[in-house]
């Protein structure tokens, strides 16, 4: 855990799946072929809270509903770090890794299932919720007692920020 605590220090950065981690896992397919998912307020809120306190954040995810994306950037992430569609994820992390200089090692990344797994493996800090599949878990620096979906995401960033002394809201930031 001592070595957890050090790892939390050094991250300077969050990626992140995003079915299984900021939603249930759940998806409502429609009519017309969209999949709309339900996103929890808290763990927005704490995503918000890194990018307004600089911390680069990128979503790396299979799915391809224009809704993800409007999800993210609604909160603060550019386009360019929000990859849809991604199969191979490890690219798109390096990518995100390169356009903002950063290291890998100094990147905190949540996922909860096997394509997860190779970003996990090179990340600085591998999260996961506490219903990720059992060979996730086994790679990860931290399990999270929260399910995806409820409360896992807002876990970590409250952490990080913590231990960064960057946990202070400010509504003037907020409302800009
Ligand atoms: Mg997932």
């Amino acid at each position: 855990m001592s070595n957890y605590k050090v790892k939390l220090q050094n991250i300077k950065a969050f990626a992140y799946d995003v079915d299984g981690i900021f939603t249930d896992g759940g998806v409502l397919a429609t009519g017309d072929g969209d999949l709309l998912r339900t996103f929890d307020s808290k763990d927005g809120f704490g995503v918000r809270m890194t990018v307004l306190k600089g911390y680069p954040t990128a979503i790396v995810t299979g799915g391809s509903s224009e809704s993800i994306r409007k999800r993210f950037r609604g909160i603060g992430i550019p386009d360019e770090d929000i990859y849809l569609t991604s199969r191979n994820k490890v690219p798109d992390f390096l990518d995100f890794c390169q356009r903002h200089n950063l290291e890998p090692s100094q990147v905190a990344f949540v996922g909860d299932d096997l394509p997860d797994i190779p970003i996990l493996k090179i990340c600085g800090l591998a999260v996961c919720p506490a219903d990720a599949v059992a060979e996730v878990k086994e790679v990860c620096d931290y399990v999270s007692l929260y399910n995806g979906g409820k409360g896992c995401v807002r876990d970590l960033v409250e952490q990080v920020l913590k231990i960064h002394g960057n946990w202070v809201f400010d509504p003037v930031a907020y409302s800009g």
